[in-house]
């Protein structure tokens, strides 16, 4: 900055200081080698407008670099490191005290303290209030959004309530019915023949029991209660089990379902047969239940680094972007009321929406993951939907028991083997 001609002995002092400030200030504090050069360049603009302040005798010359600095330290630095540029400024006053004696004569430095140490005040109380109202409105804004969850949250749950207990409705008024029928049939004397009553009766137990077993999923899997039972499996042995399920409702919906044969999908890996099983039928009962009659799933996969990838794909009526996440939150998807029609496999059937959410919980639980990619959703021009799931491959039961279990069993069924062999008289 060029001096002015009425030098003031204090500029003098603070031109003498300058060099020495500068480089021990910059040496305490800036973090990296290479941030130095940069961090220097701001110290000598800070102390040009601190001369600047001194001069006027107006400490609001400071404003522009204390707020610069305030505005540089993120809301997350601040959620991290509250306070930072304010430990900055306090650092900068002791350092100043240490090279005033180093550098200065004793009146000189006196006489530096007493015109710096205003501004550093001034510049600790600006950097202060910024930071601390930075903080406020970051504060807020976290509350602003968890108050929009609990909001959703409520809702959801209202919407959960009257989804299930129109869910749950539907197959205790079916079993009403059947059991009323037989009572009339019991009472003419005609109870001869009562198995179809009870094969209906039987189909409004089961509903009854897949969706309270569904809530008791939800719940274990938000209280971190599922437990697995890891097991040595092929994807493939899953997934040809899944399709003979199927085939029924495959064929009253007249669908078709190709599961092909990848990179992966016969090796052995340890997970829990049952609970992954489990989430692929409801991803497969997704497929059936939102592509219209004549449509295909196609169920393939791929090797991946530690994982086996399953994609199930449709050519259903697809969902749009904004439900792509929804649809795996527990309340997150929940139709009309009106809409569900508790079929597991009807043509948008509906259901209590607890499907993905389990299926998600189980895979998570797991170590791996799910999630889905549709270009929308059209139910005129059946874009489809194809969900991703990551199934870990682990060649060891995360259960060291279990794993030691199934080694000592492998070993006694080859002993088994060799023994039956050697009665047989073939030579091994
Ligand atoms: P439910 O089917 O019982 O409603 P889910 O959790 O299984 O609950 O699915 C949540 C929602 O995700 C469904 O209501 C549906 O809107 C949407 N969805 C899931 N799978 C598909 C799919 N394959 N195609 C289109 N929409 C789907």
């Amino acid at each position: 900055m060029p001096k002015k001609a009425t030098n003031t002995p204090i500029q003098k002092v603070l031109a003498k200081v300058r060099p020495a400030w500068i480089a021990r200030v910059s040496q305490e504090l800036a973090r990296g080698m290479e941030v130095r050069a940069d961090f220097e360049d701001q110290l000598a603009r800070f102390f040009e407008l601190l001369e600047q302040s001194i001069t006027t005798g107006d400490p609001a010359w400071m404003d522009p670099i204390l707020l610069d600095w305030a505005k540089s330290s993120t809301e997350t630095e601040l959620e991290e490191e509250p306070y930072h540029v304010s430990y900055l400024i306090n650092r900068m006053i002791a350092l100043t005290i240490q090279v005033s004696r180093e550098t200065l004569t004793k009146q000189e430095a006196l006489d530096l303290l007493a015109a710096v140490i205003p501004i550093y005040t001034y510049g600790l109380e600006v950097v202060a209030r910024y930071e601390m109202e930075t903080r406020v409105a970051h504060i807020s804004s976290e509350m602003e959004k968890v108050q929009k969850r609990m909001e959703r949250v409520d809702r959801s749950k209202s919407a959960f309530i009257s989804v299930a207990a129109h869910e749950l409705k539907t197959p205790i008024t079916l079993i009403e019915g059947y059991a009323s029928m037989m009572d009339d049939l019991m009472q003419q004397g005609r109870a001869t023949s009562l198995d179809g009553l009870l094969a209906g009766m039987n189909t409004g137990i089961e509903r009854l029991r897949s969706i309270v077993d569904d809530m008791i999923d939800v719940s274990m899997i938000d209280n971190e209660l599922l437990q697995l039972n890891f097991q040595p499996i092929q994807v493939s042995q899953m997934l040809s089990a899944l399709s003979l399920e199927m085939e029924p409702v495959l064929q009253t919906r007249k669908l078709t379902i190709d599961i092909r044969e990848f990179d992966g999908s016969k090796e052995w890996i340890y997970i829990d047969p049952t609970r992954i099983t489990q989430a692929l039928r409801n991803v497969i009962h997704n497929a059936i239940k939102y592509t219209p009659d004549g449509g295909r799933i196609m169920v393939d996969g791929r090797r991946l680094s530690g994982f086996i990838e399953v994609t199930v794909a449709d050519t259903g009526i697809g969902i749009s972007a904004e439900d792509q996440t929804m649809i795996f939150e527990k309340f997150g998807q929940l139709g009309r009321v009106d809409l569900h029609s508790s079929g597991k496999t009807k043509f948008k059937g509906g259901g209590p929406g607890l499907g993905l959410p389990i299926a998600r919980g189980i895979l998570e639980a797991h170590g791996g993951s799910i999630w889905v990619q549709s270009e929308g959703h059209d139910e005129i021009r059946n874009p489809g939907s194809t969900f991703h799931i990551l199934i870990p491959a682990r060649a060891q039961s995360p259960d060291a028991s279990m794993s030691k279990l199934f080694d000592t069993l492998g070993k006694k069924k080859e002993k088994n083997v060799i023994k039956q062999d050697d009665a047989s008289g073939i030579d091994v």
